[in-house]
């Protein structure tokens, strides 16, 4: 990263941090509101300091937002499809004018460090030119069918549902909130955006985008706030929901959508318990590398992140090593500051977490190895848990912190075994020097994203473009994944059609 664009970036947080905070109002049918009790978002590596602020909508306002949706959708479902993609591209240059800005308010609100924060930004930028270059191909919405015995003129196409909740979590608040929302509109539906109760400044840059295309008022409307409207939200009679978040959850969302007049699509993108089998046969640096990449950026709090390594006894004593070294010469630090690679947890809930997961480590009597943490604010050094049996709950469940388990298994098959026995299935990765283990890693791993061998992420770095990114089992609802060319698909439905030719 150049040296001068980290420091203009610290420069422009500095500035923020000395003007007031930002109130995000609600936006529905282009009009602002601010119903709802007050919510502050403070600086997660300053606690003291307010970056934003947002009101927990109530529930007569997220029907009002669908509502207003549902009217301009109605016109929004006739534009042709090649308008629609027009006009989401429109946001492109707007985009590309507010990378910087958008990547001070993730680092102010959740703590991202900038190479993240700005990848973030990015990443929204990407998204919009891949799905529009996706739908736009041949065939992307109907299929042309011409031929029929009976003299019909067939085909079929994809029509939007209606309306989308789209429901985000605080680790990607603003990707996680703008995926979704371009491919539904794309789709042709309306949207409604809940922002992350923890990022809702940075959520609110979706309804910015979106303002940018010049859409029809009401098509996308925001609310923030906490659990309550996204409750409302799904309780609302909105047509189809795309979640990302928590396993508990989304499958309430799957329940309560399986009931009511019919069941509504759910396209969720839920947690992981991701592995990385590393053997005796694997070169350990590159997977060392890999490892404390995956397990440690954004603090773990990744759906992606790398949880637990499966590593057979002859690479054991080495790779343990190996982490710990790394591990101890992270850089913790404030977001602003060059060379920081770890900034700190989201919540004074994550840091209590935190310390209950170290301390059950300890009762347990297994060997823990932690970086350095920066005092105060929300900063936990990220912890190296070995000795742990495969099969132990601090290997099982899904903490979504900076706590990686290193159990030792005792063969290949040992490890595929118990890389599969959860029910999570969103990222795995291998390191092996053995052709026939990576074959069979890919053959039997129960994930949705996986990777043999890859220098620098044991688990992460899904991007889009090169790479399509979702779950299996309780990671997620769909089969399809985001960024992919199918994601898009999922937020229509398909309409046969005949005619006398
Ligand atoms: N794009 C992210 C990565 O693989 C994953 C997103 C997530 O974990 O929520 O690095």
């Amino acid at each position: 990263m150049a040296i001068d664009a980290q420091q203009a970036f610290a420069a422009r947080v500095t500035e923020q941090r000395r003007t007031p905070h930002t109130t995000v109002p609600h936006v529905i049918a282009g009009r602002t509101y601010f119903d709802g009790q007050a919510i502050q978002r403070e600086d997660p590596s300053n606690p003291n300091l307010i970056v934003s602020a947002c009101h927990d909508a109530p529930a007569d306002l997220v029907e009002q937002a669908v509502a207003a949706s549902r009217e301009a959708q109605r016109e929004w479902s006739r534009v042709p499809l090649t308008e629609r993609i027009e006009r989401v591209r429109r946001a492109i240059p707007f985009i590309e004018e507010h990378l910087d800005e958008w990547a001070v308010r993730v680092a102010l609100e959740i703590g991202k460090p900038y190479a993240g924060a700005l990848a973030e930004s990015a990443e929204v930028l990407e998204i919009v030119r891949h799905y529009t270059d996706y739908a736009s191909a041949p065939g992307a919405f109907d299929d042309e069918r011409t031929e029929d015995p009976a003299g019909l003129a067939n085909d079929s196409v994809l029509r939007p549902y209606g309306v989308f909740g789209v429901i985000t979590p605080f680790n990607y608040p603003i990707v996680q909130a703008a995926g979704p929302t371009i491919a539904a509109l794309i789709a042709g539906n309306g949207v409604v955006v809940k922002t992350a109760h923890d990022g809702p400044w940075s959520g609110h840059a979706v309804y910015e985008l979106c303002e940018a295309m010049g859409l029809p008022a009401g098509l996308v409307n925001v609310i923030h706030g906490a659990d309550e409207p996204g409750r409302a939200l799904v309780a609302s009679k909105i047509d189809g929901v795309a979640f990302t978040g928590s396993v508990a959850v989304g499958k309430s969302i799957v329940r309560d959508f399986a009931t009511g007049p019919y069941p509504r699509p759910v396209i969720a993108e839920m947690g992981g318990k991701n592995p990385v089998i590393v053997t005796d046969t694997a070169d350990l640096e590159q997977a060392a590398d890999g490892i404390v990449f995956s397990a440690f950026d954004l603090g773990g709090q990744k759906c992606s992140a790398l949880s637990r390594v499966l590593v057979t006894p002859g690479a054991h004593d080495r790779l343990v090593e190996l982490v710990e070294e790394r591990v101890k010469a992270l850089k913790s630090g404030d977001p602003t500051d060059a060379g920081v690679f770890a900034g700190p947890v989201v919540s004074a809930d994550a840091v209590a977490r935190y310390a209950s997961l170290i301390s059950a480590a300890k009762t347990a009597g297994f060997q823990i190895e932690t970086g350095r943490a920066q005092e105060g604010g929300y900063f936990v050094p990220a912890a190296v848990i070995s000795g742990v049996p495969a099969e132990h709950q601090l290997a099982t469940s899904e903490h979504f912190l900076p706590f990686l388990t290193i159990s030792e298994v005792p063969t290949f098959e040992a490890a595929l075994r118990a890389a599969n026995d959860t029910d999570m299935g969103l990222t795995a990765g291998i390191y092996t020097g053995d052709v026939e283990e990576a074959r069979e890693f890919l053959e039997r791993v129960e994930a949705g994203c996986v990777d043999v061998n890859v220098p620098g992420h044991a688990t992460t770095g899904w991007w889009p473009g090169p790479q399509t990114f979702g779950g299996w089992k309780a990671s997620g609802t769909t089969g399809k994944q985001t960024l992919g060319k199918w994601y898009f698909q999922l937020f229509g439905r398909q309409q046969a059609r005949k005619l006398p030719a």
